[in-house]
């Protein structure tokens, strides 16, 4: 048996290396405080969860339409300012991703990927046999520069990738640099597809959405906004020029998001209490946001984030052997080398974790680095 060449570029090894040295360490009796998290440490909130079995019990147990629930699109298209005919919903965010890459990446085209940056879509650029051009964001605070996307960019570009607030490193962009980035984009006919999957979290300045730009295609959803990863519900906005060819996969792909979820959350939002849901949550991510921050602040050069949940540390080491290392401490963290080229160096930190975890883990990593010193 042999795997179609198409994933002969893709890798799992470094995750699943990292995956089973943390259980090794669990199996050895050794106490993990795991700061390598990808999701909300919340339930989702009980609201949702009364909702859906509520759905559930009136029959929303059937596919739905391709495009989604109306009710749902609705509440979305009103969030957004836009039109029902620009939203579609999806099984997760991450269904809506590769929708909009097999619709928009051309084989053998170049796909333009800021580092550091969300894996998936460095597979998705490899899936759809394109080349990736990363342009390197450490020395901007993680915010891609205009200027070094136009030296690269050219009409073989088929789409940029875009996630702010970002995972792995927190940073949000401003409205100013998003929008030099969807006009270059245009000017080489290329299509920006903008992951706004954080958007809800965020502490200080609320990020811009791309939503509405002809060549954009923005997606969304609730796996972090409301703590509902395990439940597939996520959106694309988009002309409807651009929604049609996402169908052609969406169609045979995702078909539709769980009918009970898209029920749940098209209440949340007609009864007015999603802000509110959000809210409580981002209140909590705040504390440990600041927390985490000043205390790994005394020890490494950090870049504050300002959105999301996470931190992108230079730890000035190989980071699998720091990963490695850091275990024998009793904490997890993740290796920065899948996020993309130049990060060597550094370590993903989650803090979506409890404040007293936050503070065994900052504990741990102080020891850790007065010992290596
Ligand atoms: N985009 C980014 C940047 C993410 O970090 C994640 C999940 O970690 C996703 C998309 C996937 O979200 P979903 O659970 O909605 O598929």
């Amino acid at each position: 048996m042999r795997e179609a060449n198409r994933l002969s570029q893709i890798s799992t090894s470094m995750i699943r290396r990292m995956f089973e040295i943390v259980e090794r360490a669990k199996k050895e009796g050794k106490e993990i405080v795991s700061l390598t998290i990808g999701e909300p440490d919340f339930d989702t909130p009980k609201e949702v969860v009364e909702k859906a079995c509520r759905a559930m019990n009136e029959g929303y147990t059937h596919y739905t339409s391709n495009f989604g629930l109306e009710e749902l699109r609705e509440a979305i298209a009103e969030r957004y300012g836009v039109h029902l005919s620009n939203v579609m919903v999806t099984a997760g965010g991450s269904e809506a991703l590769i929708n909009a890459s097999l619709a928009f990446i051309e084989e053998g085209s170049r796909v333009v990927i800021p580092t550091p940056n969300f894996l998936s879509y460095f597979t998705y650029a490899k899936m759809c046999g394109a080349k990736i051009e990363q342009i390197r964001t450490h020395d901007t605070a993680f915010i891609p520069d205009p200027e070094r996307l136009n030296e690269v960019m050219g009409k073989d570009v088929s789409v940029i990738f875009l996630n702010y607030p970002n995972n792995p490193t927190g940073a949000v962009m401003s409205e100013k640099d998003a929008k030099a980035i969807v006009e270059i984009a245009a000017d080489n006919g290329a299509i920006v597809i903008s992951d706004e999957i954080y958007d809800q979290i965020y502490y200080d300045v609320k990020p811009t959405s791309l939503a509405g730009y002809e060549n954009v295609v923005c997606v969304n959803g609730f796996s972090k906004s409301l703590s509902m990863t395990g439940w597939r519900i996520g959106f694309t906005i988009a002309e409807e020029e651009l929604l049609d060819p996402m169908l052609k996969v969406h169609q045979v792909n995702g078909v539709c998001a769980p009918a009970f979820a898209q029920k749940a959350v098209a209440e949340v939002m007609a009864e007015g209490i999603f802000n509110e849901l959000v809210s409580r949550m981002v209140s909590e991510f705040r504390k440990r946001r600041d927390y985490v921050y000043s205390e790994l602040g005394k020890i490494y050069d950090v870049v504050k984030p300002e959105g999301a949940f996470y931190m992108f540390v230079n730890v000035k080491e190989d980071c699998m052997g720091y990963a490695e290392k850091l275990l024998d401490y009793g904490v997890a963290v993740t290796p920065g080398l899948p996020f993309g080229n130049y990060n060597d160096t550094y370590v993903r930190i989650s803090y979506a974790n409890s404040i007293e975890n936050l503070k065994k883990a900052v504990e741990s990593i102080k020891r850790y680095e007065s010992q290596r010193a």
